[in-house]
């Protein structure tokens, strides 16, 4: 994505930015004041999060951004839709997120359009890779979710593989998620309403980590 200038000055005064996530491992359902509390990591221009945090208020949730210019605009639409202090932004990779977060503080992992890093080199790279189930099965609470969705097929088929390596559940997914059961309620990402403006079925996984002992 194009560089936005005025990201660079505008995140580290942004009211939603948390600048050191690792302090606040285990405390982030107190510090948003909510029970519960779901992630989106890779948030792009922040839509998804800021739609879903206006229709769940008693949630809390942070997006994550590794994007400077992304995570910029999504931090300013932060600060000027909503008032509230459930949702946050982190600006950070997160291959790091095991240190943000505490042993199953999580509730619900949300990862839309997530990207493919096509070569098989680059596949640990993948969110939907075993490395990072690994990473997500440490800080979900044992009823907790990973949803994912996209447009691209092969990627979407590699994480239904990489799920099973992982030893996770399926708990439902959908090759075409606009005309399935599970169509109602969904919220549309920014790339959802673009690729499936352009014709593409958008894919949809509901995953459950493995028995906690
Ligand atoms: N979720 C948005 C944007 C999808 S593009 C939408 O659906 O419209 C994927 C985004 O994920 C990009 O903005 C990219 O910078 C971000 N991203 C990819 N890998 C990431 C990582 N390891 N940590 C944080 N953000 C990441």
């Amino acid at each position: 994505m194009r560089k936005v200038k005025w990201a660079t000055d505008y995140l580290p005064t942004a009211n939603c930015l948390v600048k050191e996530p690792s302090k606040q491992a285990g405390n982030w359902k107190k510090l948003m004041g909510t029970d519960t509390l779901h992630i989106e990591i890779g948030c792009g221009k922040g839509n998804y999060s800021l739609d879903m945090a206006k229709m769940y208020k008693d949630t809390g949730f942070i997006a994550i951004e590794k994007n400077e210019s992304a995570a910029g605009i999504a931090a300013k639409k932060y600060d000027e839709d909503t008032d509230d202090k459930h949702l946050k932004l982190i600006q950070d990779d997160a291959s790091s997120i095991g240190e943000w977060f505490g042993p199953r503080e999580v509730d619900v992992i949300h990862l839309n359009f997530s990207d493919p890093w096509p070569k098989d080199r680059h596949a640990k790279r993948r969110l939907t890779s075993k490395e990072y189930w690994a990473r997500y099965d440490r800080i979900l609470c044992p009823e907790g979710r990973v949803i994912f969705k996209t447009d691209n097929r092969p990627l979407f088929d590699f994480s239904l593989e990489q799920v099973e390596v992982a030893g996770w559940q399926l708990d439902n997914y959908t090759f075409d998620l606009h005309h399935s059961e599970y169509a109602e309620g969904n919220v549309m990402t920014e790339y959802e309403e673009k690729f499936s403006a352009m014709g593409n079925p958008i894919c949809r996984m509901v995953i459950k980590p493995p028995k906690k002992k």
